[in-house]
This record gives C-alpha cells, sequence and structure tokens, in this order.
C-alpha cells in the first residue's frame, strides 16, 4: 500500500560483503533523515534501522540466511524482543517457511538501505529458486516515531502466476506482560459494548486471538500494548480488510504473529503480492508512553499532512434522501451563521425510484448523477454557495457498492463487477430479493469504472471534502475474478488502497471522512489516507460519544475522531439545558453538528455558535497533541470522565473535564507535567482560575471540582515559567 508515500527519493543499493572479515568492525550509515537512520555493521553483517527512540537490526550471516536480533529502546544495547529466528513466516507450496531461516528455501540476495521523502527504509530481498518467487521484507522507519513499520512482498521469479497464503507482517517474541487490546465497532453491549478497552495476561501456554474476520475494526481493533511495568511494546496493523493476531504465552515471552490468515494472494509475473503492512515499536513502561508514541507514528506516517478537523454540518440524519438545494442552502445560511466550517451533503443526492423510506440511501446509489429535479442548478452551484458564504463543500460517496435495478444500465456497473459471496450477493438473502451489491475492487475493470465515475464529479463539482462511505461487505467467491477463491478480501483491500491513492494524487487539497460507522473499518492504513474517520453511526447520547474517545484515544490522535452532536438516547438539543456538555463531549475530536437548525431556538444557537468558535479557537493546539484519558471508561453517569491533550513542543495541555452527574471534587494525575515549571490555570468559562506548581501537580494531581454554569468544562493549563523563586 501506500507506494505514493513510500517512494525513495535516493537509493544506495549495497551488495553483500559474504567474505568480509570479523576483524574489521566499522559501521556505516547508509540512510538518514533527521533523527531516522540505517547503519550497516560490515564485520558482522548487521543491519540496524531506527531513530532516536528505538532501533531495530538484522544479521545477514555468510551462509546469506537471516537472523533477527530484535527490536531495542534506542541507547540500550539488549533487544527487548526475543530469539533470533527470522521474524516472518510466509505459506507457500503448502508448507510454512520462517523466510530467511537455514533450510527455508530463501536465502539473502541484496539489501537495499534508501532515504526517502519522509523516511528511512531498509530492504532484504530473499531468492527463493525452489518456489520461483522472491520474496522482500520491508522496513521503514519515521523520525521522532518509536515504531518500526514491516511487510513483506512477494513476487513471482518468472511467467508462472504462484500462490501464496498467510500474509504474514511479523512473528516476534515479547516480554510477556499485561495486553491491553480495544474491542471492534461491532461488540455487542454484553461484551462490554464498542472500542472498549479490555486488558488480559496468559499463563504460560495459554493462548489468546485477536482479529476481525471482514474489515478491520468489526470485532477488534487491529492494535495492541503490552507492558511488564519495565518496557512497553506496542503495535498495529495498517490494513483494512480482516485480519488476525495471535498471542501465545511461552515461559516469560509472549510470540505475537500478526497477519492475515486463511486467505490466498497470487503472485503474477509484473504484480507482486505486497502483504499489510504492520508496526511494532518499545518504551519504557509509564502511563500513556505508548499512546504518546503510537500518536507520533501516525502523524509521522501522514507526511506532514495535518488532520483537518473542520467543524460540520451534515445532512443526513436531519432530511435524510429528502434533501434538495433549497433545503440545503438554507442549511448552509444557517450553519455558516453560528461558525460551522463544512458543509456535508450526504447520501440521496442522486435520482431514486422507489425508496423504502426517508433513510433508503440505496435506492438509486451507483447512477453517479445528481438528481436534476431536486437540484436544478446541479451540485457545482451548491458548492459555490457554500463557497460564497464562507463554507467548505463536502460531497458523499460509496463507491463500491450499486443498486441492482442500475446494473447493466449504459455506462453503469457490469454484473461482472459484483462481488459474489458463494453465488449470493448478500449472504442469506436469495438473489432476486436482494436490492444492492458490492462491486469486488479486484476486479479491474470494475476498479477502472469505479475510479473513473469518482473522479468525474470531483472534477465537476469540486467539492473540499469527500465523505467516503462503505456499508456492504461480502468475500467475494467468484470464480471469474483476478483473485483466488479465498483472497477476495485482500486483493478488495488492496484495490481501495490504490483508488484512495490516485484521488489523493488527482486532488492533493481535498480531504477524505472515512465513514467508518457503516464502514467498520477506522484502522492506521485508513488514518494515513483519509483525514477524518466517523467513529459510530450511534453519536448520542454524549456519554457514549465520550466512551468511544476513550476507547479510540489510544490508537489515533483525536483530531481524527468524528461524531456529530445530535439528539439520541435521552439527549435532545431543543430543549438541552446544557449545550456546552452537548458539543464539548466531541471538541477532544472532530466537532460535527447533524440538528434542524429550524428547529433551534435564538439560545440553543447562540450557545451552539460560542462552542463552535471554542472547538476552532482549540483546533490550533490541539493539532499534534497527544491525547490522554485520565479517567476509565464510564458505564453510566455519575462519575467523572477527564480527557488530556498536552502539546509536546510548548508544554500546554487542554483539560475536558466532564462530570457526568457526579457531586464531588475529582483529583486526577496529570500526564507531561513539569516539576519545575510553573502553570497558569485558565477555564474557558471562567477565565483564569490560578496558578499552580508543576512539582505540587505531580505530586498531588490536579482537583477538578464541579462547576455551577456546565457540567462539561475546558480547563487550559500553560507554563509561563520556571518555579525556582517558590
Ligand atoms: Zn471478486
Amino acid at each position: 500500500m501506500n507506494r505514493q508515500i513510500l517512494r525513495p527519493v535516493a537509493l544506495i543499493v549495497t551488495l553483500l560483503a559474504l567474505c568480509a572479515s570479523p576483524a574489521a568492525r566499522t559501521v556505516d550509515r547508509r540512510a538518514q533523515y533527521l533523527d531516522a537512520f540505517v547503519d550497516v555493521d560490515d564485520g558482522s553483517g548487521e543491519w540496524t534501522i531506527g531513530n532516536a527512540a528505538v532501533t531495530y537490526t538484522v544479521a545477514i550471516r555468510p551462509n546469506r540466511s537471516l537472523e533477527t536480533r530484535g527490536l531495542a529502546i534506542a541507547g540500550t544495547s539488549d533487544p527487548i524482543t526475543g530469539g533470533t529466528a527470522p521474524d516472518t513466516v510466509l505459506t507457500v507450496a503448502g508448507a510454512t517457511v520462517r523466510l530467511g531461516a537455514p533450510a527455508s528455501g530463501f536465502v539473502v540476495e541484496s539489501v537495499q538501505a534508501s532515504t526517502g521523502s519522509h523516511f528511512v527504509s531498509l530492504a532484504i530481498r530473499l531468492h527463493g529458486v525452489d518456489h520461483g518467487l522472491a520474496v522482500t521484507r520491508h522496513y521503514v522507519v519515521y523520525p521522532g516515531a518509536g515504531a518500526v513499520e514491516m511487510w513483506t512482498s512477494i513476487a513471482t521469479l518468472d511467467h508462472e502466476t504462484r500462490a501464496v497464503q498467510n500474509l504474514n507482517a511479523y512473528d516476534i517474541g515479547v516480554p510477556a506482560g499485561a495486553i491491553d487490546v480495544v474491542t471492534g465497532l461491532q461488540t455487542p453491549q454484553q461484551d462490554g459494548g464498542a472500542f472498549t478497552r479490555v486488558t488480559r495476561s496468559l499463563q504460560v501456554g495459554e493462548r489468546m486471538t485477536i482479529g476481525s474476520a471482514t474489515l478491520s475494526s468489526g470485532e477488534f481493533m487491529p492494535y495492541l500494548s503490552i507492558g511488564n511495568g519495565h518496557h512497553r511494546v506496542y503495535g498495529g496493523l495498517l490494513w483494512s480488510g480482516g485480519w488476525s493476531t495471535t498471542l501465545v504465552r511461552d515461559g516469560e515471552s509472549l510470540r505475537v504473529t500478526t497477519g492475515l490468515p486463511g486467505m490466498s494472494a497470487w503472485a503474477r509475473p509484473g504484480a507482486a503480492v505486497e502483504g499489510p503492512h504492520a508496526f511494532i515499536g518499545a518504551t519504557w513502561d509509564r502511563p500513556g508512553a505508548d499512546i504518546e508514541a503510537v500518536t507520533r507514528f501516525v502523524h509521522a506516517g501522514r507526511a506532514g499532512r495535518e488532520f483537518p478537523a473542520l467543524t460540520t454540518f451534515n445532512t443526513w440524519f436531519v432530511h435524510g434522501i429528502n434533501i434538495d438545494e433549497r433545503t440545503a442552502q438554507r442549511d448552509i445560511d444557517m450553519a455558516s451563521a453560528i461558525g460551522v466550517e463544512l458543509f456535508q451533503l450526504d447520501a440521496g443526492w442522486y435520482p431514486r425510484r422507489r425508496p423504502r423510506d426517508v433513510f433508503d440511501f440505496t435506492d438509486g446509489l451507483g447512477t453517479w448523477e445528481a438528481d436534476t429535479e431536486r437540484f436544478p442548478s446541479g451540485l457545482a452551484a451548491l458548492a459555490d454557495y457554500a463557497h460564497e458564504r464562507g463554507m467548505k463543500f463536502g460531497l458523499w460517496v460509496e463507491p463500491a457498492r450499486v443498486s441492482l435495478d442500475t446494473v447493466g444500465r449504459p455506462g453503469l456497473a457490469d454484473a461482472a463487477f459484483l462481488a459474489l459471496q458463494d453465488g449470493h450477493y448478500q449472504p442469506g438473502v436469495e438473489n432476486d430479493a436482494a436490492r444492492d451489491a458490492q462491486i469486488c475492487l479486484a476486479d479491474p475493470r470494475a476498479r477502472a469504472w469505479v475510479t473513473d465515475r469518482l473522479i468525474a464529479p470531483l472534477e465537476q463539482v469540486r467539492p473540499d471534502n469527500l465523505k467516503w462511505d462503505f456499508n456492504r461487505w461480502v468475500h467475494c467467491t467468484r470464480v471469474d475474478h483476478q483473485h483466488p477463491v479465498n483472497g477476495g478480501n485482500y486483493e478488495h483491500t488492496r484495490a481501495l488502497y490504490e483508488i484512495l491513492g490516485a484521488v489523493r494524487e488527482r486532488f492533493p487539497a481535498l480531504t477524505i471522512e472515512n465513514c467508518s460507522g457503516g464502514g467498520h473499518r477506522i484502522d492506521f492504513a485508513l488514518a494515513r489516507l483519509t483525514d477524518t474517520a466517523w467513529m459510530d453511526d450511534r453519536s448520542a447520547p454524549s456519554a457514549h460519544v465520550r466512551r468511544n474517545l476513550n476507547g479510540l484515544l489510544a490508537l489515533f490522535p483525536a483530531k481524527y475522531l468524528f461524531s456529530y452532536v445530535m439528539a439520541g438516547g435521552d439527549e435532545s438539543i431543543e430543549a438541552a439545558e446544557d449545550i456546552p456538555l452537548l458539543v464539548r463531549s466531541r471538541m477532544p475530536g472532530v466537532v460535527g453538528l447533524a440538528t434542524d437548525l429550524r428547529q433551534l431556538g435564538e439560545r440553543q444557537r447562540n450557545e451552539l455558535h460560542q462552542q463552535i468558535e471554542l472547538a476552532k479557537q482549540l483546533r490550533a493546539v490541539q493539532v499534534d497533541a497527544t491525547t490522554y484519558a485520565l479517567t476509565s471508561q464510564r458505564p453510566g453517569p455519575g462519575e467523572w470522565d477527564v480527557i488530556q491533550q498536552v502539546m509536546s513542543g510548548s508544554g500546554v495541555s487542554i483539560i475536558f473535564a466532564f462530570a457526568n452527574g457526579a457531586a464531588n471534587p475529582i483529583v486526577v494525575p496529570l500526564r507531561g507535567i513539569r516539576a519545575d515549571v510553573i502553570y497558569e490555570l485558565r477555564s474557558a468559562d471562567r477565565v483564569t482560575v490560578g496558578r499552580l506548581h508543576g512539582a505540587d501537580l505531580i505530586a498531588h494531581g490536579l482537583l477538578i471540582a464541579p462547576a455551577p454554569e456546565t457540567a462539561a468544562q475546558v480547563l487550559v493549563l500553560e507554563p509561563v515559567g520556571g518555579a525556582a523563586t517558590h
């Protein structure tokens, strides 16, 4: 994936010095970008990729086999990971081999170190003559981010197409400890619900598997963090399809295997298989160190592209498909008046035939044309209308699904494009009862059609934002598509990245919203290729949104995580006494608004306006912050929710404290406080509260009392000088 992003600008090819004398021990720097580097020790055959936070070392033995020296915290000599076996496996011709191990059939052929546009990379190519395959083990390190990204690509050596199975990203031993995972979007309430933080430990011999069968964030999030009180190892997959991670306790070690089991892929002449990327990193085990490292990794992989985090008005929960030009213009007028920056036209802008209800957006899906009856001036004119009122304009699409009654019409989807799982458009539904189908993006003609269809409205309407939805998933098992029967999921996911990459290349300023509520795919790959992720269709009540944020903050910068202020549960906006509570519950992340503004009174609109302005004002300092949940995920009212965002450069913190019905004050331990600094504490509602010494904050924590004016306090803690005079 991300070939566009991972394009090397300089290559240094090094042939192996197989006969080098062990006595001639010199370390050469072969690539460098800021603090990230690749070094080789010609004497020992050791290649080290790393930066100021971590190093990862592999060794080429004189017999051209590969050994792992492992992952270490920079400045320490002992690796945290255990064992010297190569760090990945592949199933080829029915046998699982450890790539580069003696007798694996794969020997090291060459090593390349290179400096890319925003990273360094190390690529070790192995030859498997008997298998007819060449595999390349890739390692990438970004500056300032304590993690190593790794994956395997597999190419056929001749003109044969060859099948490989079980694309593994890594298989590495780490110290045993408490394992933190986060459940996925589809986790039922009786199992804790979506995005729940769970900590487990394994007994010797015990095994644990996390994963998602179809989409990255269905059952579990593709992430884990393991701490033993001394070291902490964290990692995740950059993959949006089905995946699996298995952990097995072996003595004081945990073997972590992560990848795509139970699948096949074809290495074809001229088309290598690229396995899923994954990252692994390490730090000292102190609270929040893993969150800070993962936040840095996500930012670093985006090559300087910031999360826009625009305040957004969305039409969906207000109008469903009953949206037209006049309604949209009225919404633009009202949303712009309260300071909202982006008008997002959601589903239903295309002609419909027989919709079942106001939320039936499947009807007409796949025509890729605007309904001229409801939008007589066209969508480009509506985008202009938004721009004239100072707003950006967003267009909704669901590129990989079509209504079946559009199939076969001139210029529209062909029946050959459609994904079939064991002959069905939708598993468990007879085909004559199905209304829609997924496009299998693995099919080259389908991929070309989707790309063309997508680019046309982007050229014509010129939206600022694209909301990319996804509401159908099947494992395509068609035998007449260019993927193995059990390879539809893999090829579809790779093709998704190709299309997203093509859109990004052609429209670099366009921001993309990953609509994960329907999509069940909020992951490290899409956090690189998209700019905003709508977390969950359940965007209310506020307590639910805060719970989602609490779980997902371990993985993603808060400014990627999007939710709407809208009515739901026992909350309404019209009757809300505490509008700041509604907006501030979303404010650590991206603030959206999905409510009928006509129904609101002057007071509610004024208060929304104030809160939207506060969100925009805070965003300037939130943009590269690390966000910590200082309290655990709350099951219900009566307990505090407290979140802290720390700006590493300035040392400024923003603290969001939600009393949630709690009657008593709370004391929270803060992150990132310096003992020798005096901090000024300000409130968004009551200006300056007072001055605090860093040493006192570290020793005693911050006491937060319920405030009379709102259940949602926003506090800013800013360094104002040294504490030496104290
Ligand atoms: Zn297919």
